[in-house]
């Protein structure tokens, strides 16, 4: 560390601007729109990237939004959303904090007369009206078939592959968790990899992923290899390694596509990231419940979704993640997602 990797200066040397314009119109005749995002420490996007996009959207299309964070607690989430819903709301979208809260928020804005979108997150059993996310199944095959692709480089005979999983009460992370481990089961079956440690992360936790992964290569100096399930737990484990010298040598996978995450691959301690463009995310999201408001019935919703639990078709629209390494950083700063100052400038 301390040193720029050659791969980085691509992404530094590139050129790249980002622009979005925004126009506000008249909004006291459409229904208004309420926005309950996650927490701001789990990831990056839903302090930063996700409330500007989806803000961009609907003032655009001159719709009047309240979005809101619940910052990790639930009885605040349930507050939230009791105030959005006895103000009127037309259209509440949620990212859950696990499904039976979420239900519990879904079922009292149907009760109203609410629409609902489940963005991001699927609350199973929640019935809400539409879906809006990624294929997270083929984010986790992203992670798998990054972490083979670096050990492969690294030449690496045999190694210990350590998994930290996202939040057991994500249904996303399970997504993750099916997708990455679709790619290194069979790894660990034919004995090319040997499977080490495995472990949830509650609520994405980013401190208790560092407490988690500390223990796990206390206990296992041998781990060669880390399936991170996103950018956050990325630097936990990374700032372990660091701790005991390994950064660089033991390669981690990541997600979201954070500036940290991205400075991490720059420097050579992440071996990747996956990009999910979520300006196009709160762009579909901000679509439906832009139509809704208006009083019109949305037509973007092209495909569905099973519910695992109540087995019920939700319409949904879901985009294709983008798996990100040193190569192609530059990728993320010419969709405007991050600007090359953001990484460059950085103090590692
Ligand atoms: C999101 C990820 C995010 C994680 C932690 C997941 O549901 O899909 O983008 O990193 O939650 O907030």
């Amino acid at each position: 560390v301390g040193l720029l990797a050659t791969g980085s200066i691509a992404a530094c040397g590139d050129d790249s601007s980002s622009d979005s314009g925004s126009t506000g119109s008249d909004s006291s005749a459409k229904g208004k729109v309420g926005v309950i995002l996650p927490d701001t420490k789990s990831s990056q996007r839903w302090g930063t990237d996700d409330p500007k996009f989806l803000k961009a959207a609907f003032d655009a299309a001159g719709i009047q939004v309240d979005i809101q964070n619940a910052q990790g607690d639930k009885t605040q989430f349930q507050t939230i959303a009791d105030g959005m819903i006895s103000s009127g709301v037309k259209v509440l979208m949620i990212v859950n904090l696990d499904s039976g809260t979420g239900k519990a928020v879904l079922d009292k804005a149907k009760a109203a007369g609410i629409a609902t979108i489940d963005y991001d997150r699927l609350t199973l059993n929640g019935g809400a009206d539409y879906y809006v996310s990624f294929d997270n199944v083929k984010v986790g095959e992203l992670q798998g078939q990054g972490l083979v692709d670096c050990l492969t480089a690294n030449k690496a005979v045999k190694p210990v592959v350590a998994e930290l999983n996202g939040s057991p009460t994500d249904n996303n992370a399970t997504l993750f968790a099916q997708g990455y481990n679709s790619v290194l089961d069979p790894k660990y079956a034919d004995g090319t990899f040997v499977k080490g440690p495995n472990q949830d992360v509650p609520d994405w936790d980013n401190a208790q992923a560092g407490t988690i992964f500390e223990q796990m290569l206390t206990s296992n100096k041998n781990i060669k290899g880390v399936l991170a399930a996103n950018d956050g737990l990325g630097n936990a484990a990374i700032s372990i390694l660091k701790k005991n010298k390994l950064n660089g040598q033991v390669p981690v996978t990541g997600q979201d596509a954070t500036v940290q995450g991205l400075q991490n691959i720059l420097a050579g301690d992440q071996c990747m990231t996956v990009y999910k463009a979520i300006k196009k995310e709160a762009d579909a999201a901000s679509e439906l419940a832009i139509a809704i408001a208006s009083g019109k019935k949305p037509t973007t919703a092209t495909g569905t979704t099973t519910d695992p639990e109540s087995k019920k078709e939700v319409p949904s629209v879901l985009l294709v993640p983008q798996a990100i390494t040193k190569e192609n950083v530059k990728d993320v700063i010419a969709d405007g997602f991050v600007t090359k100052d953001a990484i460059c400038t950085a103090d590692f």
